[in-house]
């Protein structure tokens, strides 16, 4: 009983620490599948993974953003 609870934890927390990094998808700019997070961005949503999020980001900083 006791080994179950422990199994059932351990799974949530595996599902858990998944979905806060992101889920694996296409990315919408640079088309490679890698784990992405959703953005919204003029009214669409799109998947961006993490290397092109710090791009954006860069780009951002660069417009003064
Ligand atoms: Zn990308």
């Amino acid at each position: 009983m006791k080994k179950n609870l422990v199994r059932t934890m351990l799974a949530a927390m595996v599902v858990l620490s998944m979905t806060a990094c992101g889920t694996k998808a296409v990315c919408d700019i640079c088309g490679e599948e890698k784990t992405c997070k959703k953005k919204e961005a003029l009214g669409e949503e799109l998947m961006i993974c993490n290397d092109c999020m710090d791009e954006l980001e860069n780009l951002a900083d660069m417009m003064g953003m």
